[in-house]
């Protein structure tokens, strides 16, 4: 990915090209006092980032300090989030603990140049002596001794002889700087506890302003870079090191702004409360945003990578907003997430003309995505849909089934409502309906107009799995505490139906259940008996709407959220269309988005779906080529007339519904109707691109692929069924993208049986 250059790489350039360094070293120096968080991310996105960018090293160092907070649990949470992320540090784990005795000399050295005294006075005395920021601090009585006995004390305070508190060692700067941090700032404290790795060798402990710059001395560090609260701390930072004379190169100190995000708290203490208040289950809740949270909610290393490059770095202070990182998460599994059917809230529906079974191929994956594969779907009479998908009394608008309105079962037949069952309560238990045989999807010749397309599963064969929907953890916007917490955070559905494949094939790990959003099988919860899934993001981002309309009454609220990230308003025409493409053809969010707000693409899209059934397959197949290859082409032409019509693209577009040709073969088409104008089918002829759909033409170029790959093919016996894929896409190849992939998967896994 293209990296936009920000100040720090101009800063790492400059560097370089005056010769200042020879290679960039870089840290990344987490506290192991909690674990690490998707601010961390940042900081890890941008320390190994540079690191990588030029060709340097950058180290990860536990800056561990403070003995009464610090865990070698949170040790392994920050190697694994790193690890997690795609990094490698440099070497082996650094630990500042690991410098305490250099650190001690160090001191021991600047108490002898005289710029160093222990002192004595309590925290109170201690804290009026600073002054203010418009008023001089006065030095301590006990800036006066000797170096003698400043280095005895200092030993002692070392040996344990003095309890917490008794004495500290200060930096002799100034008392009346400008920066309240150079007066006299502290470098040493007694603490007289073990340490997690130093164990009890130590009774005092150094101060940050101390060891973070000696430490980044130590390791070679260039460029010590961390967040903008620690500005005020640098003229300490360079203070240390230039008293010190330390030979060149040394290390300087670049800030930036830290990440902070809406709906959420940013800090490890905030995050301890939760975890130790049981608001969350543990530190890797999903809802929280911790690295650990997002992984097991099935956040990607690369979306949460692309979300750190899209806010980019920079030196002020701002709040990103937590659709954007909801956005690089549906970005991410868009164009690869296998697309199944779960049924969340199922209601039984009994399909009384329905005799036998049968089982459906399904495409994993929709066409406008270049993804391979598919599933059977097992079908029966009966079968579940979700509850909200029928309504015994519609409102308007409503386009799902109803006692008068039929609707399509999703890669299957549509069927109509004949009988709503209710069990003494009212509350309906069952759906008597009938099917169109000649309805089925992909060779639909009935003539009936449905609204929509739901998903739902085979009765008997569907499993049983736990359902976990999430939503913010913070109700308000810029949390304060726990009474911001959303109450409605986590709502579990202990027996959701989803269908077989996703069970016994595990296509993936991460899916779109259709119309639900992307998600995830928990990791730690999931058992051989049941899986659980979280999702990890709804499909589009309703919340923001549903929460923010109130507060702006006066600006008209498009009816639903068109696009993630999204933020002009449609006006009233372009919302219409928007609703027409989502409701009544079911398009995806995203193309309604780009042809509903484009007169010209919009016109040219209903032209040509005039006279077909727009609630099938056919309007979304036609909706990708407009918005994709007829828009470009509308660019480039800068006004000329298009080689081709309207009608043209229905053409094609029914080619591609009918499998007569793959979407591949497709986009040539196109590039031939676009270049040379012409008929679809009669290029299609004339180049001989009809999909090849017969079995006995494809088996035998299985059966090569087969014999030319052995060695995956004894991967593949062993149990990587994923390369399944592999198999499936070289007979693509061979055929120059002209098989079927439907019937190609078919017969490959018939031949790998
Ligand atoms: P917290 O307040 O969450 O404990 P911290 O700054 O104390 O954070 P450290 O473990 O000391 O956490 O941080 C390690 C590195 O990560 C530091 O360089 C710090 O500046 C950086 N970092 C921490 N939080 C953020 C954030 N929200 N955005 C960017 N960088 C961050
Ligand atoms: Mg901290």
């Amino acid at each position: 990915m293209k990296k936009t250059k920000d100040f720090l790489r101009a800063r790492v350039e400059e560097d370089l090209a005056s010769g200042k360094y020879e290679e960039i070293i870089t840290r990344f120096p987490p506290e192991p006092n909690g674990f690490p968080h998707i601010g961390h991310a940042k900081s890890i996105y941008i320390n190994f980032g540079i690191a990588h960018d030029y060709n340097g090293r950058c180290n990860l160092r536990m800056d561990d300090t403070n003995p009464t907070t610090e865990d070698p649990i949170y040790v392994e949470a920050l190697k694994d989030a790193v690890t997690w992320l795609g990094y490698r540090w440099d070497g082996e784990v650094r630990y500042t603990s690991d410098y305490f005795e250099r650190l001690y000399d160090y001191a021991v050295e600047l108490i002898r140049m005289g710029k160093a005294y222990v002192d004595s006075v309590d925290e109170e005395t201690m804290r009026l002596n600073r002054g203010t920021v418009t008023e001089a601090g006065k030095r301590s009585q006990y800036a006066e001794r000797s170096i003698e006995e400043n280095l005895d004390l200092f030993a002692r305070m070392k040996a344990g002889e003095f309890s917490d508190g008794e004495h500290v060692l200060r930096a002799r700067i100034d008392m009346a700087a400008a920066n309240m941090k150079m007066r006299d700032p502290l470098l040493y404290r007694i603490r007289n506890v073990a340490h997690y790795r130093a164990g009890d060798a130590w009774h005092i402990y150094p101060m940050y302003d101390f060891a973070h710059c000696l430490s980044d001395y130590i390791e070679g560090v260039t460029h010590s870079i961390c967040t903008l609260e620690f500005e005020n701390n640098r003229e300490v930072y360079d203070w240390v090191i230039d008293t010190l004379g330390l030979e060149p190169p040394r290390p300087y100190q670049h800030e930036f702004a830290r990440l902070n995000i809406n709906y959420t708290v940013m800090s490890k203490r905030k995050l301890l409360e939760l975890v130790n208040t049981h608001n969350v289950s543990g530190w890797d809740d999903p809802r929280l945003p911790t690295i650990a949270g997002l992984r097991r909610r099935g956040y990607t290393p690369g979306s949460i990578r692309n979300f750190c490059e899209q806010i980019g770095v920079s030196k002020a202070n701002s709040t990103v907003d937590v659709s954007q990182l909801e956005f690089a998460i549906r970005d991410d599994l868009n164009p690869r997430a296998p697309r199944v059917m779960c049924v969340l809230d199922p209601l039984k529906v009994t399909i009384t003309n329905y005799e036998g079974t049968e089982e459906i191929e399904a495409s994993y994956y929709p066409h406008d995505v270049p993804m391979e594969g598919s599933r059977k779907l097992p079908f029966s009479r009966e079968i579940y849909i979700d509850r909200a998908d029928f309504s015994e009394h519609p409102p308007k608008g409503y386009f799902r089934l109803t006692p008068d309105q039929p609707v399509r079962l999703k890669h299957a037949y549509i069927i109509t409502c004949d009988e709503v069952i209710k069990d003494a309560e009212g509350t309906i238990v069952e759906i008597k309906a009938h099917y169109h045989p000649d309805s089925r999807s992909g060779s639909d010749t009935s003539g009936i107009r449905v609204k929509s397309a739901i998903q739902w599963v085979e009765a008997t064969s569907a499993k049983p799995v736990e359902v976990r929907l999430y939503d913010r953890l913070y109700a308000a916007e810029a949390p304060q505490g726990m009474e911001d917490l959303n109450p409605d955070s986590l709502r579990i559905i202990p027996e959701a139906l989803i269908e077989p494949a996703v069970i016994t094939e595990q296509p993936d790990e991460r899916y779109q259940f259709e119309r639900e959003g992307y998600f995830y099988r928990d990791p730690v919860d999931s058992t051989d008996a049941k899986s659980v899934f979280n999702r990890i993001v709804t499909l589009k981002d309703s919340w923001g709407k549903k929460q923010k309309a109130p507060a702006q009454p006066s600006k008209p609220q498009p009816k639903k959220e068109q696009i993630d990230g999204e933020v002009v308003p449609m006006n009233a025409e372009e919302q219409a269309r928007f609703d027409r493409y989502t409701d009544a053809m079911g398009l995806g969010s995203e193309v309604a988005n780009t042809l509903a707000r484009d007169e010209k693409l919009a016109s040219f899209f209903d032209a040509a779906l005039v006279g077909t059934d727009t609630s099938t397959g056919l309007a979304t197949i036609v909706a990708n080529i407009v918005a994709n290859d007829v828009a470009r082409q509308i660019k480039l032409s800068e006004g000329d007339a298009l080689p081709f019509t309207p009608t043209h693209i229905a053409q094609l577009a029914r080619m591609v519904d009918a499998e007569t040709i793959s979407s591949k073969i497709a986009k040539e088409v196109f590039e031939i109707m676009a270049t040379e104008g012409g008929d679809p089918e009669q290029i299609v002829a004339e180049k001989g691109w009809r999909q090849i759909s017969d079995p006995a033409e494809i088996a035998p170029i299985i059966d090569e692929v087969i014999a030319a790959n052995p060695d995956n093919l004894a991967k593949y016996q062993a149990g990587n069924t994923r390369l399944m894929g592999f198999f499936v896409g070289q007979v693509l190849k061979a055929t120059g993208g002209k098989a079927n992939p439907k019937i190609v998967n078919q017969l490959v896994a018939e031949k790998l049986e």
